[in-house]
């Protein structure tokens, strides 16, 4: 079975779908989503209409609570945006529609276990708003390992906008030091995070996914038009500009 797994989409449609335009060319079988379909981005209608239509299952990640019930620990941009996405969907004048939206997002489960792979948001222990960073493999051992504990196999995570691979030496590995491709040997534990779709944060501005395959984990980026991205942002006074600068440069 090949499942592609995308995260944190964070309401860019653009990116959104040039990444399922390059599933579409991949032979999958499913598609699954890790969370952050909402928050920063100005496309949060259509991003959830995608998600309902073209994904098997969807988790709920921090900006979808926010959104869903209220923003918590969120900084003035992100709590606006959260604020702003919520009215988008109670614009549309069809209360069909848009109840079977909110009900879509009231129902995005925090944490999926599929035979050999756990499927959370942020972390294991705290599903929702826990981040996993590279930096922890080096400097936070009893988090890794007490994180490590609650992974039987493997764990898909999103939340930290940085693909890559951990594992319980621990050690973190970005996809270039893999090649793009983590083989599944079966014996080694591994936490692996897709990237972002919508909001790159390893400083290279493309839309990240990946691809599980039978016996491996396989990285993609792809280019979009983040022109189209910031022009949206612009014209929304509500986001903050600088949530579109920010993608051109991947942070
Ligand atoms: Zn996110």
């Amino acid at each position: 079975m090949r499942t592609a797994v995308i995260s944190d989409i964070h309401a860019n449609l653009e990116a959104l779908q040039a990444v399922l335009d390059h599933i579409d060319t991949q032979n999958v079988d499913r598609i699954i989503c890790l969370g952050d379909i909402l928050g920063y981005g100005p496309s949060p209608v259509e991003c959830v209409d995608l998600v309902a239509e073209r994904c098997e299952w969807s988790l709920m990640g921090n900006h979808d609570f926010g959104v869903l019930y209220e923003p918590t620990n969120f900084n003035v941009a992100a709590e606006q945006a959260a604020y702003w996405s919520r009215e988008q969907f109670d614009l549309e004048s069809d209360n069909g529609i848009s109840a079977k939206r909110w009900e879509f997002l009231s129902r995005l489960r925090v944490r999926v276990l599929e035979d050999d792979f756990l499927y959370v948001h942020g972390t294991p222990r705290r599903p929702i708003n826990e981040y996993l960073f590279p930096e922890d493999a080096l400097n936070s051992p009893v988090k890794m390992q007490q994180i490590f504990e609650l992974v039987e196999k493997y764990a898909l995570v999103g939340h930290t906008h940085v693909p890559g691979v951990f594992t319980d030496e621990p050690d973190f590995y970005p996809p270039d030091d893999l090649d793009g491709v983590y083989k599944l040997d079966g014996e080694d534990k591994a936490i692996i995070n897709p990237g972002s779709v919508g909001q790159p944060r390893d400083l290279d501005p493309r839309a990240s996914y990946v691809i599980i395959e039978d016996d491996c984990v396989r990285f993609f980026r792809l280019e979009y038009d983040i022109d189209a991205v910031a022009s949206k942002i612009r014209a929304t006074p509500q986001l903050l500009d600088w949530l579109g600068e920010r993608l051109y440069e991947g942070r």
